[in-house]
């Protein structure tokens, strides 16, 4: 079926295909309790399926298969887990547009957000696909009485907990490296995106991975997701999503000394100077927070402009922002919706503080509807002008589309700004001065820095945070670490 007729048959109310139970052991089960959730299109705010919520139980059978799945996987020579990648990959690709459409459904992002999406989800298991034998260790020189060398081993069931504003491409961001290093996987999808990890689950086990090797359960963070964190046969987990979540996670992982990698969001800078291009910025500034309806952990969520720079970057910034399309992700709109209602009352909160601070909201700054259906959860592109360093919209990550503007004077004003926030995600800088941006390249408090452009990078380059913003990298070899646990050897030559 192609992507159009699909999209037709869900605007006629055709019932979807859908996954149904949670996905372990190569199939599909019902929860233990029969409880189960409605999962809800943000672009319509209304329900379009419901899906099982996990408990305990679900998370003990899940993790008891991710056990056994872990005993055949990581004895599966490099060279094939390297061809299941590939086929995996190979298997998500074909099955992009139905991925895709569902994605679109779930989180309420574009169509043309969620193909980038799956596209870069199949583009992870083809960059691990090639890592996977090439996990070597190193010999060690002892001298001559001594023989040693290291092994890179699999630290064997690994938890993945999901956020729901990249439902697909954070499930593969870390099961791909977990399967190249030899890793079985149990994974939590976030409550309001259940549907593409369990979709993908099913497509790797219809590559051939065998049984047990990639579980699914789907439910809620307090239940499903808790018992999963806390469980001492989990001896890695990848969590995604909120500061105060990932303290939770971590205080659950401590008693069992489980490994974490924490990628808790920011408050990105991106940083222009005088010399820079004006409308290069402006158009950055505004891909940086509008893209994904600003629902990114590294979305340029703060612009800081030289003085010199600023009305002319704030005019164009502001038509920019003005002209942009929000509705249904199928409409073919430039911004999608709100992932949640919550989460949208969430943002008008912060926005409505700011204006009763007095803040100067330039543009948007309300709560609204798809202009076509009426419908939907939707919050406009917002600009708010000229904040002091202290102020909440500079220090709180808001999560929307919702960009606050500083202004400075000198480099070591941009650069105490910049820095001026306990996050520490991305940092971007423009300027056509090349020892300014390199200075500044070492200087900024940040996990990555893209200069003269804000999503400069790739799935080969490392990404993680410093501070808040979490610790351990993703994407990139660093990608593999995580995965893997350094044994060395030593032998006698006696
Ligand atoms: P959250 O941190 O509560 O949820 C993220 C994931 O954690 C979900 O899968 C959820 O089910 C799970 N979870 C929740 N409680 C858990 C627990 N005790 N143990 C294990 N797993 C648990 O995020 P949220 O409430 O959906 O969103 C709130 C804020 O989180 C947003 O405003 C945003 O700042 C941030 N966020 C960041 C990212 C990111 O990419 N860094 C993604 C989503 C949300």
């Amino acid at each position: 079926m192609t992507l159009d007729n699909m999209v037709q048959d869900y605007r006629s109310g055709a019932a979807l295909s859908l996954p149904d139970g949670h996905f372990i052991n190569n199939r599909f089960v019902s929860g233990s309790t029969g409880q189960r959730m409605e999962s809800f299109d943000p672009g319509l705010g209304e329900a379009f399926a419901t899906f099982a919520l996990g408990q305990q139980a679900d998370i003990d059978a899940a993790i008891e298969a991710a056990k056994r799945g872990y005993e055949i996987w990581r004895k599966v020579s490099p060279a094939e887990r390297c061809a299941m990648l590939l086929k995996i990959a190979v298997v998500l690709r074909a099955n992009a547009d139905r991925l895709a459409l569902i994605e679109t459904l779930d989180s309420g992002k574009t169509l043309g957000e969620a193909q980038g999406d799956v596209a870069g989800s199949a583009r992870l298991f083809e960059y691990y696909a090639g890592a996977a034998d090439k996990l070597d260790g190193r010999s060690v020189n002892l001298g001559p009485d001594y023989t040693a060398f290291t092994r890179r081993e699999p630290i064997g069931v690994t938890a993945h907990i999901i956020p729901w504003n990249y439902p697909t491409s954070t499930f593969a961001r870390g099961v791909a490296p977990a399967l190249a290093a030899g890793c079985s996987v149990v994974a939590k999808p976030a409550e309001t995106t259940p549907f593409t990890a369990l979709i993908m689950a099913e497509l790797m086990a219809d590559a051939g991975l065998p049984e047990g090797v990639v579980n699914v359960v789907t439910g809620l963070g307090r239940e499903a997701g808790a018992a999963l964190v806390a469980d001492p046969r989990v001896r890695h987990i990848t969590f995604t999503g909120s500061v105060a979540t990932g303290v939770a996670v971590t205080q659950a992982a401590a008693p069992n000394v489980t490994r974490l990698t924490l990628e808790l969001g920011g408050k990105s800078p991106l940083v222009a100077f005088a010399d820079a291009d004006a409308e290069k910025v402006a158009e950055d500034a505004t891909w940086a927070i509008f893209s994904n309806a600003g629902q990114i952990c590294s979305a340029g969520s703060r612009l800081i402009v030289q003085r010199a720079l600023r009305d002319e970057v704030m005019d164009r910034l502001l038509s920019k922002a003005k002209a942009i399309k929000f509705g249904h992700g199928l409409s073919g709109a430039d911004m999608g919706a709100i992932n949640s209602d919550l989460h949208l009352g969430r943002i008008a909160a912060h926005v409505d503080a700011a204006k009763a601070r007095g803040c100067d909201v330039a543009t948007g700054g309300q709560v609204a509807k798809d202009p076509e259906t009426g419908k939907g959860w939707f919050y406009e592109p917002t600009v708010i002008a000229d904040l002091p360093a202290e102020d909440p919209t500079v220090q709180d990550e808001i999560f929307g589309p919702v960009l606050a503007v500083q202004v400075f004077d000198s480099e070591d004003e941009a650069l105490a700004l910049a820095n001026g926030t306990e996050f520490g995600l991305m940092a971007s800088v423009y300027t056509r001065d090349i020892g300014r941006a390199l200075r500044l390249s070492g200087e900024l408090n940040s996990g990555q820095v893209t200069v003269n452009e804000y999503w400069a990078g790739g799935i080969e380059l490392p990404f993680g945070g410093n501070g808040k913003s979490g610790y351990g990298r993703e994407k990139g070899i660093e990608g593999l670490d995580a995965y893997t646990t350094t044994k060395s050897v030593t032998v006698s030559n006696y």
